[in-house]
């Protein structure tokens, strides 16, 4: 409280009141306010500036960028999982598919190969977490980059599974006709005695004796080319190409079950077994070409034959028999 002062009034002959002027006390009131006003605003600055007293935004930023720091650390836990697993893809891809399928393995370095030229991370450059982000991202990145290269290595793979099964379907590898015991064979490809001049002659084919009628099979898959009468000694006959080079063929029909261009799967019925043709007794007279030779068909029996069936029968066609023709 400030003092109240007095002064004497001559025309009054009495002590007055002195009142203080009001712009004086206006600037009392600004000073005052002023003077708090600074007061308050050193005071935040002391206590912004402080480390040991935060606000409480500044508290719950700190805990996100905590939180976001784990998060970090739980997603790099991850990516390392994933690169294992990339990698034993990667090295089943290399060691195992390509190499069945014949194909040459992918280089690591083309695997791996980050990005050249342009610094892709810059945006991301000039934070405190700068650094952590720009790893996360390039680890990512390579990571993406190795999936692509996989993914189009399985889509060649599935390209080269397919032709091979193809071929696998293609080439003949059935007997002709059902033989279970394997009591049908009768002759062998190799020099044979002529059944007619018994002269020896090479037997370019396999005979498998069988009732007149029993049922004929293709060996593999294909298209038939021929079903006619008209080729010298196989009497009835039907060949079927089976592409890759692959033509196989069975003679002394005593009936065609197919017509030429039809297309036919490995163990359809093409026909049944005759004595058409330069023939002593019912039998299939079976031929395998290969690039326009005739090879043996023994070989080409693993479809159907165990380890010992194929010994057992490799024996009996060496036998330097007869053939039936
Ligand atoms: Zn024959």
């Amino acid at each position: 409280m400030s003092k109240v002062k007095y002064y004497y009034d001559p025309d009054t002959l009495s002590y007055r009141k002195i009142e203080p002027k009001k712009s004086k006390r206006y600037r009392n009131i600004f000073l005052f306010l002023m003077g708090s006003a600074l007061f308050g605003f050193l005071g935040l600055i002391i206590l912004l500036n402080t480390r040991w007293v935060n606000t409480p935004k500044e508290l719950s930023l700190e805990r996100e960028v905590r939180n976001y720091e784990l998060q970090f650390d739980i997603l790099n836990r991850k990516m390392d999982q994933m690169e294992q697993v990339l990698g034993n893809i990667e090295e089943r891809d290399n060691n195992i598919y390509r190499l069945y399928f014949e194909a040459n393995p992918i280089p690591e370095e083309q695997r791996r190969a980050g990005f050249g030229g342009v610094n892709r991370y810059k945006d991301l450059e000039g934070f405190n977490n700068s650094e952590i982000i720009i790893d996360a991202t390039k680890r990512l990145d390579i990571i993406q980059k190795e999936m692509v290269i996989q993914s189009k290595s399985l889509d060649e793979i599935a390209k080269l599974a397919e032709e091979k099964e193809k071929l696998l379907a293609s080439i003949p590898a059935i007997q002709p006709v059902s033989n279970e015991d394997l009591t049908r064979m009768a002759s062998g490809y190799g020099w044979r005695s002529d059944p007619f001049t018994k002269a020896r002659k090479m037997h370019w084919g396999m005979d498998f004796t069988a009732p007149r009628g029993t049922p004929i099979y293709a060996s593999g898959d294909g298209k038939v080319v021929r079903a006619d009468n008209r080729s010298s000694g196989y009497g009835k006959h039907v060949r079927i190409d089976h592409g890759y080079g692959y033509i196989s063929l069975y003679g002394h029909m005593s009936k065609y079950n197919v017509t030429v261009g039809q297309k036919v799967k490995r163990g359809d019925l093409i026909g049944f077994v005759g004595s058409t043709g330069r023939s002593q007794a019912p039998h299939v007279h079976y031929e395998v070409f290969k690039d326009g030779e005739r090879i043996n068909p023994i070989n080409f029996y693993y479809g159907s034959l165990s380890a010992e069936e194929f010994e057992n029968m490799l024996r009996l066609a060496n036998q330097e028999n007869q053939s039936l023709d």
